[in-house]
């Protein structure tokens, strides 16, 4: 089974305590469509502008993402700078160019209105909702998003959250989101406005996931020992669930238990995206190491 990812498509520079790099490829559907990709086929939906290295376009082509959905116009692609600071978890957004993104009218093509499987990563929820409304009687739709849209568009977000079946964020944004505290008190209160299924973040100390009638899941981060570039982990996390849940969740309801091991394998791509600047890691990734990776997540998490 497939999955449709719609998000942002970018340019990035990105500046560490310990190295700097620009124009690099980033983007939230970047990030999610390739790590789906180890899983599932993708129908990316996106934009970029005429100045979109063909090399981007190849990775997404080599990692047999469906491009039918990408437009391509005359103009700059849409540009993000960020900086993190000496822990490698706090980040300050040095400049956004929104470029053709400020007009981006998501068409979904007729091929993938029956995408059973969606991932609206993180975007301004209007073009979430927009792409919902096109999609026929999706089987799982999961919703990403950032504080940023919590700040400037908080009513429509929460008119999306009646709308997926899961909602990924970050543990300061469940906070912010809820005006809760607790991390445990933000996901329940996040469950009654709408997804079945809420998925925190905590960065480099794991994930927290919460489902019906108190079920839980608290999922360890693997202990890396070198991190650098953290960007993307969180997108890299959703798309690798989301390819999942399409490869394993097929012609059956999806249940606790896939969704813990969903968490597992996405957790497992945004460690090995971490270890390199962009999605430079995620194009060497191979089937052996992800599995590898994926018995390490279960030894450390074993009581006996
Ligand atoms: P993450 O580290 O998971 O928060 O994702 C980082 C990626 O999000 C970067 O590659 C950026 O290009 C992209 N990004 C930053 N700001 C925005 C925004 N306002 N809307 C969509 N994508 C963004």
């Amino acid at each position: 089974m497939s999955v449709l990812i719609v998000g942002s498509i970018a340019l990035d520079d990105i500046k560490t305590p310990l190295a700097e790099h620009a124009n690099l490829l980033g983007g939230s559907a970047s990030y999610g469509a390739v790590s789906a990709s180890f899983f599932s086929p993708v129908n990316l939906v996106g934009i970029v502008g005429s100045d979109f290295p063909k090399e981007h376009v190849e990775l997404f082509e080599k990692r047999k993402v469906d491009l039918e959905g990408l437009q391509i116009v005359e103009g700059a692609t849409f540009r993000w700078s960020g900086e993190y600071m000496w822990d490698m978890n706090t980040r300050e957004t040095r400049s956004v160019a929104l470029n053709v993104f400020e007009h981006f009218n998501p068409v979904l093509p007729e091929s993938y209105k029956e995408t059973p499987f969606v991932l609206l990563a993180n975007i301004a929820p209007d073009l979430q909702h927009h792409v919902l409304d096109q999609v026929r009687l999706p089987r799982f739709v999961i919703a990403d998003t950032m504080d940023l849209w919590i700040n400037i568009a908080k009513p429509r977000l929460i008119e999306l959250l009646a709308r997926v079946h899961m909602l990924i964020l970050n543990d300061s944004e469940a906070r912010e989101l809820t005006g809760e505290t607790s991390l445990i008190k933000a996901g329940h209160k996040l469950r009654a406005l709408g997804p079945q299924y809420v998925a925190v973040k905590k960065g480099e100390h794991g994930c927290l996931l919460f489902g019906n009638d108190g079920q839980f899941f608290s999922c360890p981060a693997y202990p890396l020992e070198d991190i650098h570039d953290p960007t993307g982990a969180g997108d890299t996390f959703a798309g690798g669930l989301a390819g999942y849940l399409a490869k394993n969740c097929g012609e059956k309801e999806v249940t606790f238990d896939d969704l813990k091991q969903a968490i597992i394998y996405g957790s497992v791509l945004a460690s090995y995206n971490v270890e390199e600047f962009s999605l430079e890691r995620l194009k060497k990734v191979d089937q052996a190491q992800i599995d590898e990776r994926y018995q390490a997540f279960r030894r450390i998490s074993q009581l006996s």
